[in-house]
């Protein structure tokens, strides 16, 4: 796969669908779901059939790219709004998203959270068919799928494009009639629906419908398609059932807001209840629980419940930092880091301290902070991380490198310890992680620090899958059911 076609997304996605209010609604969604991506933040709207949608994107912090002139602009009942964050190679305005065309099926507009893992052959299939793409990302492919006329009667056509693509997507669509609502069948990121008065709302995360006061209504079930539209909410369950349902456990370690709640339960309580198992795992004795802020807090609030050592907010987080412009000259050394945190030196002089994050990806982070704690006079220095060591990359969404660049897959466990110079080192491990969330193995992806890919990219299998299209007698759901039986 070239990388330079096919860039993860982690991302937030958001829509509307009956509100005079869409964009307004959309722009406070968009707020809420910011840290799921910084890079680009982008809204389309339509006041329905026909009504030409209006789109506004651009890069930055949805403060940085929306104001009142703009937001005016996107007049309508319906919006689908997208905050995009994305691997370095592809960061430009034109992959922004929601992604709009008009086609021989009307308008449609797509945002989407995700990461799709058969992209390269898909791209190759519609370039080979005349198809044209506006952009380097893997998103518009869904596009281009659902623009072509297969497939009989609307609903069909989008199940045709849909069971096309392998992966990782929850998908916000808005075509001129409806809004629709996708998980893939593992359920790698979540999409939730809402309610605001008559409006239906979707959302990545929950905490976007506190914001709007809209009232949570249900997850969008893996596998399922929600379709809402005047007559009210459809479910369409195209999809072979998997067995082994697949959310991304890490959206539970750090990347949801703690506010939120996935498949029921609470991020910040699954937190707190890691830190509880880390405190059991590996117990210490020390003077103070410091979290790293704000991705530590909640498991080391737990670390200091279950230990009992006192809890103290020693690191002190700058929350005003966009994006800096400014390159660090040698004097400023470790500048990056720095601006973020700062330590409150008094607390952590001649103590032992217990230092709880989330999780180690190249380490960088946590040896800035050690010697941090080190300058400032601490006596012991012990990590604590909520998740187990990150041993493989992730092909769903989430930044997570190459091999190479893993710590943990690069050195053992004591090897980590000296490079970041502390006196001890503990993870959480596997089955403490799913147990303080409180569901089942089998109902996460865990491959990140497994190696076991629910979803494999499998070229061969992608290639059948273009000639079973092509030499296709059978119904559509069918040929694609027997298509992931044998994917699986
Ligand atoms: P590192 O310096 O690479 O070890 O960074 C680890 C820190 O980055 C942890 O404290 C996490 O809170 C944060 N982090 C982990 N995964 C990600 C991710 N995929 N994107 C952005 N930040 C992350």
């Amino acid at each position: 796969m070239n990388p330079k076609y096919y860039p993860s997304h982690e991302c937030g996605v958001f829509g509307v669908y009956n509100h005079p209010d869409a964009a307004a609604l959309t722009y406070f969604g968009l707020y809420a779901l910011q840290h799921r991506g910084q890079e680009s933040a982008g809204i389309v709207t339509t006041s329905g059939s026909k009504s030409k949608f209006k789109l506004h994107r651009g890069m930055g912090l949805v403060s940085q790219v929306f104001n009142e002139n703009t937001l005016k602009e996107l007049n309508g009942s319906r919006a689908v709004g997208h905050v995009r964050y994305s691997t370095t190679g592809s960061s430009n305005l034109v992959n922004a998203q929601p992604l709009v065309v008009d086609c021989a099926r009307g308008q449609l507009a797509v945002a989407h959270n995700g990461n799709l893992v058969n992209a390269g052959v898909l791209r190759e299939e519609l370039e080979n068919d005349g198809a044209i793409f506006q952009t380097t990302s893997d998103t518009e492919i869904i596009l281009h799928l659902m623009a072509k006329p297969e497939g009989k009667g609307r609903d069909n056509s989008l199940i045709h494009a849909l069971t096309r693509i392998q992966g990782a997507f929850s998908l916000v669509i808005m075509g001129e009639n409806e809004l629709i609502g996708v998980r893939d069948s593992f359920g790698f990121r979540p999409l939730s629906i809402g309610k605001l008065g008559d409006a239906w709302i979707l959302s990545s995360e929950t905490c976007a419908f506190d914001l709007i006061s809209a009232k949570f209504i249900r997850d969008v079930e893996p596998g399922e398609i929600v379709i809402i539209d005047e007559n009210g909410l459809r479910s369409l369950k195209p999809y072979v059932e998997v067995a082994h349902k697949s959310l991304c456990v890490f959206e539970y370690v750090y990347f949801a807001r703690p506010d939120s709640n996935m498949a029921g339960v609470n991020v910040a309580s699954a937190r707190t209840r890691m830190g509880v198992e880390l405190a059991k795992l590996h117990p210490v004795e020390a003077d103070l629980v410091m979290p790293v802020p704000d991705s530590g807090n909640y498991a080391a609030l737990g670390y200091s419940e279950q230990s009992g050592i006192p809890y103290s907010h020693a690191f002190v987080r700058n929350h005003y930092i966009g994006r800096t412009f400014l390159q660090p000259s040698q004097l400023i050394r470790d500048f990056g880091v720095r601006v973020k945190l700062n330590l409150i030196k008094e607390a952590v002089k001649g103590k032992s301290v217990v230092v709880v994050d989330d999780s180690i990806v190249r380490g960088t982070t946590a040896r800035t902070r050690v010697v941090n704690l080190r300058e400032a006079g601490a006596k012991e220095v012990h990590i604590r991380i909520s998740c187990p060591p990150h041993l493989f990359p992730c092909y769903y969404g989430i930044d997570f490198p190459d091999r190479k660049d893993l710590i943990a897959n690069q050195m053992t466990q004591e090897e980590i310890k000296s490079y970041l110079g502390a006196d001890s080192l503990g993870y959480l491990d596997v089955a403490s992680m799913v147990r303080a969330v409180g569901m089942e193995e089998n109902q996460f992806c865990l491959a990140c620090f497994t190696g076991n890919y629910p979803v494999r990219f499998n070229p061969e299998l992608d290639k059948l899958a273009i000639e079973n299209r092509r030499s296709r007698s059978t119904p559509l759901i069918g040929s694609y059911q027997s298509l992931q039986e044998r994917l699986l």
